[in-house]
């Protein structure tokens, strides 16, 4: 059985929704719905049903009835805060949350003789980058708390490999966009922070103004550039790493991404078009912390995992549109 923390959550919700159409393996969903959505858990128990349990990775008895409770193999883990900003100004929450909550969960798993994590990690690891674009050897100097708990917990897993044996791919991911095809689950984050759900807001709701932050930067149109991957790939590389990790037993990280870079700018053209509205755009100054460019090598995956993005940003647009209006 797997266990999916925080699988009631966007990218925990799209990755539990893949294995309930593409495996048979039996699931367990564990997530305090204090981010995650009951709604979504419901959706995707008419899809397959599966086993949910509500219970938070702080509490140490959760996760001990939990383990005990249910015949765990491996884990995905997805359960943590993930506001940038937030984890500046509230570090503790961060800290206690994201990193000693994952010992937590490693501890448990340890005592149950599971060995087995596909790690929710991302491309903050790498900090200001130095070179683009970025491949996994790249230095890891993360320059938030968010990315420091992600890093930290990275260098966890390679202790308690060395030590126990346990061993975990880690995903780094670059910008996470979109939605389920069928639309029948989405992003919808409170408050939301993100690129493209907001312009899609501003494109919805007439009378919502688009802030974009920063048109000075040093690039081609002055607006930051990012690397967007579809949500439907990303599931499939974490469906790929599982198998990755059954079949070779080996821990590795791999940067989930496109390759391709994408201005603000260019994004929000691609919104205008898909929803055939014309967008209220008001340019703010830069937001704190936006490093100019993030930018995924992902040949590793590719050669490694056979992993490779099929969704282009246009896809992704459109799909997270339909579940916007929805
Ligand atoms: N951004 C923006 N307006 C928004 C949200 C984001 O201009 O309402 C910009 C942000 O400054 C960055 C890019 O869009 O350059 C991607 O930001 P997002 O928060 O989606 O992801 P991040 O790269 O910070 O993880």
């Amino acid at each position: 059985m797997i266990l999916v923390t925080g699988g009631a959550g966007y990218i925990g919700s799209h990755v539990v929704l893949r294995l309930l159409e593409e495996s048979d393996h039996k699931i367990v969903v564990f997530d305090n719905l204090e981010n995650g959505h009951l709604s979504a858990i419901e959706t995707l128990k008419s899809v397959r049903d599966f086993d949910f349990v509500k219970g938070d990775l702080k509490n140490q008895n959760d996760l001990k009835n939990l383990f005990q409770n249910f015949d765990i193999n491996s884990v995905i883990h997805f359960a943590a805060y993930i506001c940038v900003e937030e984890s500046v100004q509230n570090p503790r929450k961060y800290y206690a949350n994201n990193l000693i909550g994952t010992v937590n969960l490693l501890n448990e798993m340890l005592d149950h003789d599971v060995r087995k994590i596909v790690f929710s990690s991302t491309a903050a690891v790498y900090g200001e980058p130095k070179y683009i674009p970025i491949d996994e050897n790249h230095p890891k100097q993360p320059v938030n708390p968010y990315g420091k708990t992600k890093f930290m917990i990275e260098e966890i897993l390679d202790d308690y490999d060395k030590a126990y044996g346990l061993k975990s791919i880690r995903l780094r991911y670059f910008n996470v966009i979109g939605a389920d095809s069928e639309n029948r689950i989405g992003e919808s984050h409170r408050p939301e922070t993100h690129l493209v759900p907001n312009i899609l807001a501003s494109a919805k709701d007439s009378e919502k103004v688009f802030n974009l932050f920063g048109d000075d930067y040093d690039t081609k149109d002055g607006t930051c550039i990012r690397d967007y991957v579809n949500i439907e790939d990303l599931a499939s590389a974490h469906v790929s790493a599982l198998q990755y990790l059954t079949e070779k037993n080996q821990s590795d990280c791999f940067n989930i991404g496109t390759k391709n870079g994408s201005t603000v700018k260019e994004v929000f053209e691609v919104c205008e078009k898909i929803t055939s509205k014309k967008i209220n755009l008001k340019i703010n100054p830069r937001r704190n912390g936006d490093p100019k460019i993030l930018v995924a090598d992902n040949a590793k995956a590719e050669k490694i995992l056979d992993w490779r993005p099929s969704k282009t940003l246009g896809d992704s647009i459109r799909t997270a549109y339909n579940w916007l209006k929805k």
